[in-house]
């Protein structure tokens, strides 16, 4: 028979996350202070996020322990299977071999607690009582209600109002765990309140939402702010799937020859790639590696890299990233996620570096790549999952046509079974095929003129 799932037990979780800013062959731009142009010193963020994770987003140790309290709530689902997906194999009928991790079956349905654990531990053990943070489709709000509820911090959500309003599942998972969820923009903050002013009706969008979680967190004591993607130790956290990878992979005795993921903000796929970055960087493995993101929302295919605020309001650093520009909000048609206008730095700086590369995929083919999935594997991914499933799709027909035999390994990000409503749109011919017009691409770069270039 052959071997479909690659376990790990208990006692092989990995105990370390790894961190890739000690192994970049070139140095990273730091953030810069928007004010002075400066650097962003440790004091500059200690408003928002607790001393313990400043010091993990500008570390350069390349292994940092997992600490025993986060290793025991990671053991309520991980370490995740490693799969074979042979019945989608011989639907492509192409000479690969896929392999999958299935980060679809953590409590919150993708990898997102993966970093909300950690950092609800995090503060909890600085003193924080309280986390605010912002989601759109409420994957991330999800993950941290959860999280905060297992460490007994208080949980305050800003959700796109527009989801909140539209997509009320995970609102709800989100009062289950005990957090409070409010559509955003709302009056209880000022950005908020300045954007019901000119817009009552105003949708909200990712920015407005995390300028009002960001402003929440520093008006209130022992509350801070946390973010689910783009930041350096968000990426670290997610490191444990890539690790895992390795050593499932390892037992096998098979190599991958492209890793991939599907990339928003940057996260799931820096957990998945980011040990192999590493054997390349040692010149240990010559694998290709490649994050996949919609043409509606194209950063790395599109986008300058170039230093932007990380919201709307302009209330983070500037972050040296691929950027559409700090207001871009994606077409309303487009139903895919992955909506960020940014990507995290460290992505960033490997795909500028060659290491990594990006490609972008019209909706209609993510979706018709995941309904294919659906079809052959059985489970629902979620739609930004689609992503990825899509690259497979297209990195198999390559290997047909190069008649050359590959073996695929890429993130299953997480399920969709809180996302039907944009399948039923897919199957009902509601959706079409969009790509972000050169003007769009030119506005992006008006957000940004003038910004010190990295
Ligand atoms: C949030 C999310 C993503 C995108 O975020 P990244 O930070 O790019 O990983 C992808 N897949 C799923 C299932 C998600 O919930």
């Amino acid at each position: 028979m052959e071997t479909i799932k690659v376990l790990l037990e208990d006692q092989e979780i990995p105990r370390q996350w790894y961190n890739i800013q000690a192994d970049m062959p070139t140095p990273m731009r730091p953030p810069l202070h928007p004010a002075t142009g400066k650097p962003v010193g440790p004091e500059d963020l200690a408003p928002i996020f607790p001393m313990n994770l400043i010091e993990q987003e500008a570390s350069t140790q390349r292994w940092i322990d997992i600490p025993e309290e986060v290793l025991d709530k990671y053991l309520i689902w991980r370490p995740t299977p490693l799969c074979r997906a042979r019945n989608f194999e011989k639907l492509l009928d192409a000479p690969v071999k896929i392999y999958y991790k299935m980060e679809g079956n953590s409590p919150a349905g993708s990898h997102k607690p993966n970093t909300a654990i950690p950092q609800a531990y995090y503060n909890k053990i600085a003193g924080v009582k309280h986390l605010s943070t912002e989601t759109g489709a409420g994957q991330w709000g999800s993950a941290l209600s959860m999280a905060c509820q297992m460490f007994g911090l208080g949980c305050r959500v800003f959700m796109v109002k527009v989801s909140y309003e539209q997509k009320p599942y995970r609102r709800m998972m989100m009062n289950v765990w005990g957090a409070e969820c409010i559509p955003s923009p709302s009056n209880l903050t000022e950005a908020g309140r300045n954007v019901l002013a000119e817009h009552p009706d105003s949708p909200g969008s990712l920015g407005i939402a995390i300028s009002e979680a960001i402003e929440d967190a520093v008006s209130h004591p022992h509350a801070k702010y946390s973010l689910g993607s783009v930041l350096n130790h968000v990426m670290l956290h997610q490191t444990i799937i890539g690790l895992e990878a390795q050593k499932q992979m390892a037992k096998i005795g098979v190599c991958p020859d492209v890793v991939m993921g599907c990339a928003g903000g940057g996260s799931n796929f820096a957990g998945i790639s980011l040990p192999y970055v590493r054997d390349r960087i040692h010149g240990k493995s010559e694998v290709k590696i490649v994050g996949a993101e919609p043409t509606s929302c194209p950063t790395l295919t599109r986008g300058p890299f170039a230093y932007d605020f990380g919201d709307l309001a302009k209330m983070t650093p500037l972050l040296p990233m691929y950027t559409l520009g700090h207001d871009y909000v994606p077409a309303p048609i487009h139903a895919g996620g992955l909506r960020y206008h940014g990507m995290a730095p460290i992505v960033s700086h490997l795909v500028k570096e060659n290491l990594v590369e990006a490609r972008a995929y019209h909706q209609l083919d993510t979706f018709e790549a995941g309904v294919m999935w659906a079809r052959s594997e059985g489970f629902i991914p979620a739609p930004e999952t689609d992503h990825v499933i899509a690259a497979v799709v297209d990195e198999a027909r390559r290997a047909k046509e190069e008649g050359k035999e590959k073996v695929i390994l890429f993130n299953w990000s997480g399920h969709g079974m809180v996302d039907l409503a944009s399948y039923d749109a897919y199957l009902t011919g509601k959706l079409l095929p969009y790509e972000m017009p050169d003007e769009e691409i030119a506005r992006a770069l008006r957000a940004i003129s003038g910004f010190p270039k990295p």
